[in-house]
């Protein structure tokens, strides 16, 4: 069966989903893989590496014969309707924002795999793109703020003098969270965060950093993720959060609610208490924001209320893809072990009987399978 390697159509995505590492293990499943001609440029791969790895480099692919095709960013619609009836195709499919295209894909008759919707449990790690990608993203936060913070990190003891480690807040403690802290403290920061998930606090303490414990009601639903807090209850937290923000250099914030806008952890107010030079970075600037006033793929500079200079609020974009070789290397080995896991003597076949590839898969046989998309469609 042959599978494509698509080279990104969006603008700015330099990310790809085959590495020449996974071309061997794709081709040692029995399939045919088709490289788009620079797919893998801007990971460090060319296209000689992918023709030793033992792929075929095509200008362009011809969409119509291929079995199967693998892509980072969600499909555009005209990439939806070339593809014909009974392709199967692995990547990221924002479902919830990429209706059209979902109904192309149904009613194409395509089977699409959403490396979101894969299940979070354990046989699944291994194929769970939102936690590779929250690595590189949590990782990247980091050192943007410390690139624009106009001090150390670490701790310094010198003939000339001492310098004190930088104060660094992180608020959501999900997988990008933990990076961030992991990161901070390698670079020799002191570390403190919050989540409102109570299984959070461990995580936090076993990097090395220190909870802030609110007085307020926790959230967790189920599968470990958030609730979403009252308008009342997000108030409080805001106003408990405060005095933490205030004493922090840089403030990472990576909050998410599964399905809803990214919540408002910190307002201007807060961000303008800080001191003069202090960074914050918000990962969810994308969804929403969890920083009032930061605007994706820009850094825009808050006067202080002390009125002595100003902090720097960075609304990070495309994290993953600002590290594209690494990005690529854990993103290609989710989409080659999701393939793997429906793959038979070189035939891509999906067992609809395994929970992960039901869970994972979008759309099959002209049905959206994904309820809440299905529900959104309807
Ligand atoms: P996410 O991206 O959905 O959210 C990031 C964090 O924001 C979460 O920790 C969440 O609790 C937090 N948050 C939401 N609202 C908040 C608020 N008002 N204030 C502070 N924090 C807030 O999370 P994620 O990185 O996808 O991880 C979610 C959970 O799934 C975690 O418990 C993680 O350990 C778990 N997980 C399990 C597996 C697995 O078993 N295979 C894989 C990955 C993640």
């Amino acid at each position: 069966m042959k599978l494509g390697i698509a080279r990104e159509r969006r603008e700015g995505e330099r990310r790809v989903a085959a590495t020449p590492e996974t071309v061997k293990q794709l081709t040692g499943l029995g399939l045919e893989v088709l490289v788009e001609s620079r797919a893998g440029i801007f990971a460090g791969h060319g296209d000689d590496d992918y023709l030793q790895a033992g792929a075929m480099v095509v200008q362009d692919l011809d969409l119509g014969e291929l079995d199967a095709y693998a892509h980072v960013r969600p499909l555009e619609l005209p990439t939806a309707a070339a593809l014909r009836r009974g392709t199967v195709t692995v990547g990221l499919a924002s479902p919830s924002s990429e209706l059209a295209t979902v109904r192309e894909l149904a009613d194409g008759g395509v089977t699409s795999f959403a490396l979101e919707l894969v299940p979070r449990i354990s046989r699944a790690q291994s194929m769970d793109a939102l936690s590779s990608q929250a690595l590189v993203a949590g990782y990247r936060c980091v050192l943007e703020a410390a690139i624009r913070l106009p001090r150390f990190f670490p701790l310094y003891m010198t003939a000339a003098g001492t310098v004190p480690p930088a104060r660094v807040l992180v608020l959501g403690v999900g997988v990008a969270g933990l990076q961030a802290i992991g990161t901070a403290k390698r670079l020799g920061a002191r570390v403190s965060a919050n989540d409102i998930r109570p299984s959070s606090a461990e995580e936090v303490t076993s990097m090395g950093g220190t909870f802030i414990k609110l007085d307020l009601e926790t959230a967790e639903a189920s599968g470990g993720y958030a609730r979403e807090l009252s308008a009342d209850r997000g108030a409080l937290q805001r106003r408990l959060l405060a005095p933490h923000v205030a004493e922090a250099d840089v403030l990472i914030t990576t909050a998410a609610v599964p399905g809803r806008r990214a919540p408002l952890l910190v307002t201007r107010e807060m961000v303008q208490g800080m001191r003069p030079g202090s960074v914050v970075v918000d990962l969810a600037a994308e969804s929403g924001g969890n920083v009032e006033g930061s605007l994706p793929g820009r850094d825009v500079q808050f006067p202080t209320a002390d009125g002595r200079g100003a902090v720097t609020v960075v609304g990070l974009k495309d994290a993953p893809s600002a590290m594209p070789t690494d990005a690529s290397r854990l993103y290609a080995k989710n989409v080659a072990n999701l393939l793997a896991l429906m793959t038979r003597d070189g035939t891509v076949a999906p067992d609809f009987d395994d929970d992960v590839i039901a869970g994972a898969c979008l759309t099959h046989d002209g049905v959206v399978r994904h309820q809440p998309t299905a529900e959104a469609l309807a």
